[in-house]
Protein backbone atom coordinates (compact mmCIF):
# COMPACT_ATOMS: atom_id res chain seq x y z
CA UNK A 1 0.00 0.00 0.00
CA UNK A 2 1.12 3.63 -0.83
CA UNK A 3 1.22 6.51 1.29
CA UNK A 4 -0.87 9.30 -0.22
CA UNK A 5 1.16 11.86 1.74
CA UNK A 6 4.19 11.15 1.08
CA UNK A 7 4.35 8.25 -1.39
CA UNK A 8 6.25 6.03 0.53
CA UNK A 9 5.54 1.96 0.30
CA UNK A 10 3.70 1.05 4.21
CA UNK A 11 2.63 -1.87 5.61
CA UNK A 12 -0.12 0.08 7.83
CA UNK A 13 -1.81 3.05 6.46
CA UNK A 14 -4.17 4.83 9.12
CA UNK A 15 -6.93 6.87 7.34
CA UNK A 16 -6.55 10.50 8.87
CA UNK A 17 -8.66 13.62 8.10
CA UNK A 18 -6.85 16.41 6.35
CA UNK A 19 -8.95 19.40 5.53
CA UNK A 20 -11.97 17.49 6.10
CA UNK A 21 -11.05 14.98 3.33
CA UNK A 22 -10.39 11.13 4.53
CA UNK A 23 -6.68 10.28 3.27
CA UNK A 24 -4.67 6.95 3.42
CA UNK A 25 -1.19 7.61 5.87
CA UNK A 26 1.01 5.60 7.14
CA UNK A 27 2.11 5.89 10.44
CA UNK A 28 4.98 8.49 9.92
CA UNK A 29 2.89 10.96 8.01
CA UNK A 30 -0.21 10.25 10.71
CA UNK A 31 2.29 11.35 13.78
CA UNK A 32 3.05 13.87 11.53
CA UNK A 33 0.12 15.25 11.29
CA UNK A 34 -1.08 14.66 14.93
CA UNK A 35 1.65 17.16 15.73
CA UNK A 36 0.66 19.76 13.78
CA UNK A 37 -2.62 19.00 15.12
CA UNK A 38 -3.91 18.56 11.78
CA UNK A 39 -5.51 14.96 12.30
CA UNK A 40 -9.07 15.37 13.95
CA UNK A 41 -9.05 13.52 17.53
CA UNK A 42 -11.31 10.75 16.77
CA UNK A 43 -8.55 9.45 14.36
CA UNK A 44 -5.97 9.84 16.52
CA UNK A 45 -7.68 7.66 19.25
CA UNK A 46 -8.14 5.24 16.61
CA UNK A 47 -4.31 5.27 16.03
CA UNK A 48 -3.20 5.32 18.80
CA UNK A 49 -5.35 2.13 19.58
CA UNK A 50 -3.97 0.33 16.61
CA UNK A 51 -0.02 0.97 17.44
CA UNK A 52 -0.66 -0.05 21.11
CA UNK A 53 0.25 3.29 22.08
CA UNK A 54 -0.72 4.98 25.59
CA UNK A 55 1.02 7.91 25.93
CA UNK A 56 0.88 11.44 24.18
CA UNK A 57 1.49 12.23 20.82
ZN1 LIG B 1 3.60 8.77 4.55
Amino acid sequence: MECKLCGEEADELITVKVEGRKKKACEECAERLAEEGTIAEEALGAMRDMMGYKGRF
